[in-house]
């Protein structure tokens, strides 16, 4: 089954492309000092190696703003900055080269400062999210709707609109909250209202472990249902593990090509440590992680092959030997310490024939 994607309006950071046709985009955010130019370009050189396509940094003040200049000639990523309140660093950063801005333009205290800022934005045709979250929903709101869906996306919809009545509508939108069935309902009822491209998250989401997987069936539901035009996944570690769980969560959906691994639970019929071996598997066929296969772990050879018929490669274990199959069929047995060895050698001369 094809997920079918609710079309968006295209918009551009850099040289990527976000909404209508497109593919999902992944970007992360540095947690870096942004002023250490040194260190940041460092974290987003090592997030790029990893997969990210755009890069947010935090803009607290003039420095920070003034060092994208600098920021920005050593890396190749579309670079956002991230503004809260204050108008004059939206335009210093735009004037030091970024990409993209995250601003709340209902936030910046007034039509004329919006006004500015997207006379600069439009200079460049900068995109601006509006970041929306349930930390940050106006008295009125909160009023009116208290911390919902509702309310979440009628925040969203009185920066749309300030923006919109600006004459300016090259924007994304997010409507993020730490609650994974509150972020669910929100995106969904912006979706329904609205085809702006949207940035999917679940934000404070947690550490590595809780984190992933708030984040996993967050975004994953919505992007099931064909909602999402790019994504962050947020964690409580170091970013470049953001970038590793959201490819995982578009190549889940099939939403990105590349490598996929399976494995199989194992069960009473294992006799080599099939954990292990998954594991070292996973690691040493990352060579191969933009080739669009599927390899299968399989815990014993005499179901293994047949259980991973639809995998493309795979190795099934048996008492210190396996085998080595091709959709279902066998291709060969190999003594144990050979296994992964030998996968790989029949994933590359098979590549070389391609
Ligand atoms: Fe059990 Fe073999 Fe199936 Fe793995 S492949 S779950 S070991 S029967």
């Amino acid at each position: 089954m094809r997920i079918q994607r609710k079309k968006t309006r295209e918009i551009r950071l850099g040289n990527i492309a976000i909404g209508g046709d497109n593919p999902i985009v992944i970007q992360s955010m540095t947690n870096t000092g942004t002023i250490d130019i040194e260190t940041t370009v460092r974290q987003i050189t090592e997030l790029q190696a990893a997969g990210c396509q755009i890069v947010r940094v935090a803009v607290p003040n003039n420095d920070s703003a003034n060092a994208i200049r600098k920021i920005k000639q050593k890396i190749s990523l579309p670079l956002i900055a991230d503004i809260h309140f204050d108008y004059k660093l939206a335009i210093a950063a735009i004037k030091a080269g970024a990409d993209g801005l995250r601003l709340n333009p209902g936030n910046i205290g007034g039509k004329q400062k919006v006004l500015s800022v997207v006379e600069a934005a439009k200079e460049r045709k900068i995109p601006i999210r509006i970041g929306v979250n349930s930390g940050s929903l106006s008295k009125s709101v909160l009023k009116k709707y208290g911390v919902s869906a509702p309310g979440l996306v009628e925040s969203a919809l009185e920066h749309v609109d300030i923006l919109e009545k600006a004459g300016y509508e090259y924007m994304k939108i997010s409507v993020k909250t730490s609650s994974v069935p509150l972020t669910i309902e929100a995106y969904r009822l912006l979706s329904s209202r609205v085809d702006y491209p949207l940035h999917l998250g679940v934000t404070e989401a947690g550490t590595d472990f809780s984190g992933t997987i708030k984040s996993a069936v967050g975004i994953g539901t919505l992007l099931a249902e064909g909602i999402g035009d790019t994504i962050r996944v947020s964690l409580t570690c170091d970013p470049v593990k953001e970038i590793a769980v959201a490819k995982q969560i578009l190549q889940s959906l099939h939403l990105k090509k590349g490598l996929e691994i399976i494995s199989c639970p194992t069960c009473g019929r294992t006799e080599i440590d099939i954990i292990s071996l998954a594991q070292e598997t996973e690691k040493r066929l990352q060579k191969f992680s933009d080739m669009n296969i599927k390899v299968a772990v399989m815990g014993c050879i005499v179901n293994g092959p047949g259980e991973a018929r639809e995998a493309d490669y795979g190795i099934a274990g048996g008492k210190r030997e396996g085998l080595i199959f091709q959709h279902g069929k066998i291709l060969k047995k190999v003594s144990e310490n050979k296994l992964i060895a030998e996968l790989i050698k029949v994933i590359e001369i098979d590549s070389q024939s391609r």
